[in-house]
């Protein structure tokens, strides 16, 4: 069984999945540790912050080396890379070396601690469903065929491949291949929380409008705290294997624009939206939807906030955000006059 308290080892300890990963394990009574590059931007409540720092960048193999060594994890939970899809295709470079090489750097380290000291350190891999970019089956499962349309797709698909190889040679090594999950910590490069920030501010006054690419991609957009509650269910399980993360339930960017303006009490959005030939991808994965049967039945995992409500919590922070973000600009101008 794994389940005595444990050590975990998480890299993107910052991000909007490392902080809700570190905040459960460490609720579990688990001693967490986070590869943490110089100037981190923490996406975590820092009142919560519950993991040990190691400073370190995911592209440095010295610097994974030695706090490998230092910290001895029964698990490692890469969660570190670029995440952007958009931001792939401005440095395809960097994308793979960020988000492949240094999966191939951490799988090797992490294996040969293994051979040299008789452990058996776990890897959960965060892959991606941009791995199926031009998959025609709908939903995809874990037998649909690789297939990415973007840098970041063909870079999470080589990390995915590698984890595959180090299972294949005996190492507990598993994918969780995540669809898109959102949280208001998400950061607003992706399309979630551009449009509930802009929403947001529109509802409050702002003479604003908001400016897409394509309304018609269709994604299976889940709330970020379950993925990573599927992520500790991987990482815990009998036996490593791939598995689908996901709802199984798509919508359209134009369903989520909508959702979110009637979630602030705004009835006519279109009024509101234009589309913006510099947010339209040279490619874009059309119909992303994942089957978790297999998470489901192997791992227990099912989602428990729907769409309607992720949107509504989404908007309800950043209506937050905005009213003292408003708040102190007329605090400041108050005083100025
Ligand atoms: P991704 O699925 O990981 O690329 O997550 P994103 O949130 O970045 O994009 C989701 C979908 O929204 C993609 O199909 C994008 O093409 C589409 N989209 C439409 N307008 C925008 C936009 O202004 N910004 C972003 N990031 N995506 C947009």
């Amino acid at each position: 069984m794994f389940d005595s308290v444990r050590t975990a080892f998480i890299t993107g300890v910052t991000g909007q999945d490392g902080s809700y990963l570190a905040e459960l394990l460490a609720g579990l009574g688990w001693e967490v540790h986070g590869l943490v590059r110089n100037k981190p931007d923490y996406h975590g409540d820092p009142a919560a912050k519950t993991f040990t720092e190691h400073q370190g960048d995911i592209t440095d193999p010295s610097a994974l080396q030695r706090v490998l060594r230092v910290v001895q994890p029964d698990i490692v939970f890469n969660l570190a890379g670029s995440t952007s899809v958009a931001k792939s295709w401005e440095d395809p470079a960097a994308t793979i070396s960020t988000n492949s090489t240094s999966v191939a750097t951490l799988l090797e380290l992490t294996w040969r601690m293994n051979q040299e000291s008789g452990t058996n350190i776990r890897f959960v891999q965060a892959s991606s469903a941009e791995i199926f970019g031009s998959a025609t089956d709908v939903p995809q499962s874990e037998q649909s065929r690789i297939c990415p349309v973007s840098p970041y797709g063909a870079s999470k698909a080589l990390a995915h491949n590698l984890v595959n190889i180090y299972r294949t040679r005996g190492m507990f090594a598993s994918s969780a291949i995540l669809y898109n999950h959102e949280s208001p910590r998400r950061p607003m490069s992706f399309v979630t929380r551009k449009i509930t920030s802009q929403v947001a501010r529109i509802a409050l006054g702002h003479p604003e409008t908001l400016q897409l690419g394509n309304l018609d991609a269709t994604r299976d957009w889940g709330w970020a705290p379950d993925f990573v509650d599927a992520l500790y269910r991987v990482g815990v399980a009998a036996a490593a294997e791939d598995f689908i993360i996901a709802t199984g339930i798509s919508h359209s960017v134009s369903d989520f624009v909508r959702c979110a303006f009637e979630a602030a009490g705004i009835d006519e959005w279109e009024r509101y939206v234009c589309v913006d030939p510099q947010f339209v991808r040279p490619a874009d994965a059309s119909e992303m939807r994942g089957n978790p049967a297999k998470a489901r039945d192997v791992l227990g995992w099912e989602p428990t906030v729907g769409f309607k409500e992720m949107v509504a919590r989404m908007i309800q922070h950043d209506l937050l955000i905005e009213e003292a973000r408003l708040g102190t600009a007329l605090n400041l101008d108050g005083k100025s006059t």
